[in-house]
């Protein structure tokens, strides 16, 4: 038996019509279309390209955005004077503050200020603790505990009575879409890295929920027979190349540029990425990376796909359906970004 693969994408796709359909209706009614503010400080890329795949889902859905750019250098007090403008601003749905901010900023302090009714993230510390009170509704859940919902709803779980196992305890995934699980009425296990026992715990889940940001941890001997597996974790599989031998200089600003060791003398073929030695070998990836004298002779690791916290291959024989990744939760998260700005432009309406 193979498990039904569930389709994030298909399902993220008709998420962002229903959207597309409220967000019209505001419209033709007269009311404004929603809008979001983001806010990025700093420098780094996967941010900002994280920040205009926001954007652009939002345009093509009729929801409008804002986007402010910080330097790396902002102070505290300069970003919490944008989010408290923010917060003022009538026109302004919805809220986003790109994480992670540089580190000399307090990002909780940050995140606090951020009004629990524009917080499309769902991570102000009221909206967090009202989705843990009994007969309470928070104003937003994060977006992708809720992506993780409607994949199991979309595709039949039966939630209220089951166990529920979640791995993974933070703020953004892990103990929201256990609450979610646990106020539909499932018995819900938490598990984090101090869990004793993890395969067996995760042998009793109906449904089995990871996010724990560890490639593959979960084989299919963890799994009980016709569980339902959802798969958050997004973890970069790297493999070494041993016939890259490269000559590495080390380049100004945040980049190494690698050189192939027989083309480089020519002035040939650069690869560039950001490279990190350990003691022999590098690889593309951190930007703290040790001096690189340019006669260092290294290896390059290669980022060879993308995989989940679950070994695909393995449980996808013992489950009854399975989140692939990418194409899983992932596209759900941008989804649930949609619906929470246009639930924040509705909750604006009524104040
Ligand atoms: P996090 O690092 O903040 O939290 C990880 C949690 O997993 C912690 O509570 C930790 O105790 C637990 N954990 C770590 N290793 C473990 C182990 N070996 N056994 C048991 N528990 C363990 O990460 P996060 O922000 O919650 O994200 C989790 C994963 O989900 C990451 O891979 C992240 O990239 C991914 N993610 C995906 C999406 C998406 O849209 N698909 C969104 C957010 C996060």
């Amino acid at each position: 038996m193979t498990a039904t693969i569930i389709d994030g994408t298909a399902v993220a796709e008709k998420v962002r019509a229903e959207v597309a359909e409220r967000v019209a209706k505001r419209v033709d009614s007269g009311k404004s279309a929603p809008l979001l503010a983001t806010v990025l400080v700093g420098n780094d890329r996967a941010s900002a390209s994280y920040v205009r795949s926001k954007h652009k889902a939002c345009a093509e859905v009729g929801i409008e955005t804002r986007g402010y750019q910080l330097s790396e250098t902002a102070t505290q007090s300069e970003v919490e004077r944008l989010v408290s403008e923010l917060n003022e601003a009538p026109d302004v749905s919805g809220i986003l503050v790109q994480l992670p901010l540089p580190a000399h900023l307090h990002e909780h302090d940050i995140l606090d200020l951020v009004s629990a009714e524009k917080d499309v993230d769902g991570l102000h510390p009221m909206n967090i603790g009202l989705l843990a009170m009994k007969d309470r509704e928070p104003f937003h859940t994060a977006c992708t505990p809720l992506g993780c919902i409607r994949l199991l709803e979309e595709y039949g779980a039966q939630i209220a009575g089951s166990h529920a196992v979640v791995v993974g305890r933070s703020n953004l995934v892990g103990s929201p879409v256990a609450q979610l699980l646990r106020n539909m009425d499932a018995t819900v296990t938490v598990c984090h890295t101090h869990t004793q026992d993890l395969a067996e715990i995760c042998r009793t889940a109906d449904i089995l929920v990871m996010a724990a940001g560890v490639g593959e941890m979960i084989e299919g001997n963890m799994v009980k027979l016709d569980a339902y597996v959802i798969d958050v974790g997004i973890n970069d599989v790297w493999v070494d190349h041993p016939a890259d031998t490269l000559y590495v200089s080390a380049e100004t600003g945040d980049n190494f540029v690698a050189h192939r060791a027989d083309e480089s003398e020519k002035g040939g073929r650069r690869k560039q990425g950001v490279l990190q030695l350990s003691t022999e070998k590098a690889w593309f990836k951190a930007d703290d990376a040790p001096e690189i004298s340019k006669e260092d002779k290294i290896s390059l690791f290669r980022k060879a796909r993308m995989a989940g916290d679950v070994n695909f291959e393995s449980v996808k024989h013992v489950a009854s359906h399975i989140t692939p990744v990418p194409g899983g939760v992932g596209p759900m998260t941008i989804a649930y970004l949609l619906v929470n700005t246009v639930n924040a432009a509705e909750i604006l309406d009524a104040c």
